[in-house]
């Protein structure tokens, strides 16, 4: 609701002068003034900030040993791109353990082929 500065009158909030004196009109709600103790909104993460924080650790474990080279790729990525302390740290555990399970993949490999070999 509006007010009248002059005669006091109630008008709904899209009337701009009072239709009976051409006063101006008083809105009767204050502006909202932001909270000063409320701290200012975070910038929204970026996509890589975002897919690094919100993946849990088992599951880049299990991308690892899926997709251990595309997860290594995308990880050293995320380390160079995320700002994010908590996306930086997950970039940093997933390139770690798709070293960790590429290592094993070339060394189980490396076993199968001299069982092989020696089979012949
Ligand atoms: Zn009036």
């Amino acid at each position: 609701m509006k007010k009248c500065t002059y005669c006091g009158k109630n008008y709904p909030e899209q009337t701009q002068v009072c239709p009976t004196d051409g006063y101006p009109l008083e809105s009767d709600q204050p502006p909202p003034i932001p909270d000063p103790s409320l701290p200012p909104p975070l910038p929204e993460p970026s996509w890589f900030d975002a897919q690094f924080m919100r993946t849990p650790h088992w599951a880049f474990v299990l991308a690892a040993m899926c997709i251990a080279l595309p997860l290594l790729i995308i990880s050293l990525l995320g380390m160079a791109v995320c700002k994010e302390p908590k996306a930086r740290q997950n970039a940093r555990f997933a390139a770690g353990v798709s070293v960790v399970v590429m290592i094993f993949l070339l060394f189980f490999q490396w076993c199968f082929r001299r069982a092989m070999a020696e089979m012949r």
